[in-house]
């Protein structure tokens, strides 16, 4: 039973996490979604907000579990047995970052992997900022996150005058 853990701040979750999350499903048995609380980067949405639109838009997936998460992941992982961290890598700008963390994390605990999966080429630019500039502008959001979570972004980014 090969369990992974896909840790991210999804603020909001996007096709591009979707994709990833569809994709791990090939390797993993089951699939953790370790939603960060991660203050440092001031979400947009809380992270109660934040679990349930992962909750929704994995609703219809077995061997998926959605989860708040904050703290060490190396301890979240050896709580959990987990076997590896999913990582999505959209471009090389992510391979730095991500290098980063794998190394550092392999270095407070040797027992895991970090695993890096490519989305689909037409996610392969979408990014959680770039979805709330858009949304912020009033661009459609219909090809890059699923209905409800363009409604709860429309809500939130809905400017006082609009
Ligand atoms: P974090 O704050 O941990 O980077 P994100 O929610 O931004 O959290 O991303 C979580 C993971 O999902 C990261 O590995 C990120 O590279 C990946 N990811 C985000 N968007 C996409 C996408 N469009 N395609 C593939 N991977 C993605």
């Amino acid at each position: 039973m090969k369990i992974g853990v896909y840790p991210g701040t999804f603020d909001p979750v996007t096709q591009g996490h979707t994709d990833i999350i569809g994709r791990s499903l090939r390797v993993f048995d089951r699939v953790i979604v370790a939603v960060a609380l991660n203050p440092s980067k001031r979400p947009l949405f809380d992270l109660a907000e934040r679990v349930e639109m992962v909750k929704l838009v994995t609703k219809n997936l077995a061997h998926v579990e959605v989860e708040a998460f904050d703290g060490l992941l190396v301890e979240y992982l050896r709580q959990h047995t987990a076997h590896a961290v999913i990582r999505g890598l959209r471009a090389i700008a992510d391979f730095e970052y991500e290098l980063q963390m794998a190394l550092i994390n392999r270095k407070l605990d040797n027992n895991f992997e970090t695993v890096f999966l490519m989305p689909s080429e037409e996610y392969s630019y979408l990014t959680s900022s770039i979805i709330k500039e858009v949304g912020g502008l009033g661009g459609s959001l219909k090809d890059f996150v699923h209905p409800e979570v363009a409604d709860r972004l429309r809500q939130r980014l809905r400017r006082p005058s609009a």
